[in-house]
């Protein structure tokens, strides 16, 4: 039973009461938007990212990170794949700071944006971040980059480096870790009570890279910024090249 469907130009959303389903858009929803066809032709991997984010989602179950429960993923009908996961509620971090959650409480806005909820909960993401996801991810190592096979490299680095296929790398050494590869404030819910980490979400970028890769902020603005350090980027695309 779906309650709520709702859709952006890479993916269609439906929640259910109890699940979420994400699945990839096919060429033609791509090309009936403006400057769609771009798009089309540079965010590479529409299936693969969601095998991705499903295989990502079967190694994190046995780590301390709440991500969203594995249920099931396959092809839909028109050729574009889907991954049904559990709902997990919360409000992302970047929303966070829209509206009040403590209204009543000293400092607080009882109406409007809220400074110091946004505060709150970003010392709390930085806090959990540092405490339990990065060691967790630290735990979980490779000698090969990506994951199974294939490679799909942090978000922020792939408007600089637009190849369509990164070959895996093999290294002596089981010297990579896990990386999220798009750990921003839209991808951590937040409990709107205790302005605590519930979830982290959409694993899509995930995979075995050199720690160098492990690449976040809890700010929209600082996020952003990492999409614009061209020399890192490069530098990090050539770590993983032959
Ligand atoms: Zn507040």
């Amino acid at each position: 039973m779906t309650t709520e469907t709702w859709s952006t130009i890479h993916s269609v959303y439906e929640l259910s009461p109890t699940t979420f389903k994400k699945s990839s858009r096919p060429k033609e929803k791509y090309y009936a938007v403006k400057g769609g066809d771009a798009f089309y032709r540079t965010r590479h991997w529409k299936t693969e990212r969601i095998l991705n984010e499903a295989r990502a989602l079967l190694l994190l179950a046995k780590t301390k990170i709440p991500v969203p429960k594995f249920i099931r993923c396959g092809d839909n009908d028109d050729g574009t794949m889907f991954l049904e996961m559990s709902r997990e509620d919360g409000v992302e971090l970047s929303e966070v700071g829209k509206a009040c959650h403590m209204s009543g409480t000293v400092g607080h806005n009882y109406v409007g944006e809220c400074e110091n909820c946004k505060a709150i909960a970003q010392a709390n993401a930085k806090d959990f971040i540092q405490t339990i996801l990065l060691p967790e991810l630290a735990n979980l190592t490779s000698d090969t980059t990506g994951l199974d096979g294939f490679v799909i490299p942090p978000a922020w680095m792939l408007e600089t480096d637009t190849r369509s296929k990164w070959e895996p790398v093999t290294f002596s050494d089981p010297v990579l870790i896990f990386i999220h590869g798009d750990l921003g404030p839209s991808n951590l819910l937040m409990d709107p009570k205790t302005l605590t980490v519930k979830c982290v979400i959409d694993w899509e970028n995930s995979g075995y890279f050199h720690p160098e890769f492990q690449k976040w902020e809890v700010d929209m603005g600082r996020y952003y910024a990492l999409y614009t350090e061209r020399n890192i980027h490069l530098e990090l695309a050539s770590s993983i090249t032959l």
